[in-house]
């Protein structure tokens, strides 16, 4: 299988082709604005592996995207009726950034939880309307020091989607321990002696803390 974001018939998928299905059935997908500003936005992570590598990579995530697919799914129904019955955003579900992405969701946690090759967005930072996710036409950067450039969310996000095809069934106890960890340390699950965060929250963002010599 070829990688997804390089995937020139996904590629077209995403664009608007009907050539391929893909994401039918899940629920709504973009609309021709919509695709049209996701066109412009950087696509996170466009060769970073071989073939090969990411074919491996995607079927040792398999078991965290298949939860992730069902989490973000469930979500979706949740907000659905959130959608139609307190007027939520609706949500939406594409393919993007090395990920199934799952925006709009009411399981989101408190902004993304990745899952193997799952992103579960509690916005939209891929919708310019949403203004609390969404800046111009990338998606919002993440709070930075004023003397670091900074990434966007989905950039951070698309770094755990690497970790998992690195960590396969290891990425959720990877996940676990590393956020007790900070937590017995005094800091929020986020903190630095959460591994697995260092390197998402770096700038510019990659999978594992740098070594340097
Ligand atoms: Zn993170």
């Amino acid at each position: 299988m070829a990688r997804v974001l390089d995937d020139p018939v996904l590629g077209q998928a995403i664009d608007g082709s009907p050539s391929l299905g893909l994401g039918e059935g899940f629920g709504p997908l973009l609309s021709p604005g919509e695709q049209a500003v996701l066109a412009q936005a950087p696509k996170l992570g466009a060769g970073r592996t071989s073939p090969v590598q990411d074919a491996i990579g995607k079927v040792w995530n398999g078991p965290n995207t298949a939860l992730g697919a069902i989490y973000g799914g469930l979500g979706m129904g949740a907000g659905e009726i959130a959608h139609i019955f307190a007027g939520a955003p609706e949500p939406k579900v594409f393919l993007r950034d090395n990920a199934l992405q799952f925006t709009n969701n009411p399981f989101g946690g408190v902004g993304a939880i990745t899952l193997g090759n799952t992103t579960t967005w509690k916005g939209d930072p891929y919708d310019p309307s949403d203004k609390e996710w969404h800046d111009h036409r990338v998606p919002r950067l993440e709070p930075h020091p004023a003397d670091r450039p900074g990434h966007t969310y989905p950039q951070h996000e698309t770094e755990h989607t690497y970790q998992g095809e690195q960590l396969g069934p290891l990425y959720l106890p990877s996940n676990l321990v590393g956020g007790l960890n900070a937590m017995f340390n005094g800091e929020d699950w986020h903190g630095s002696h959460n591994w697995n965060e260092i390197g998402p929250s770096s700038n510019p963002p990659s999978a594992w803390p740098k070594v340097t010599p």
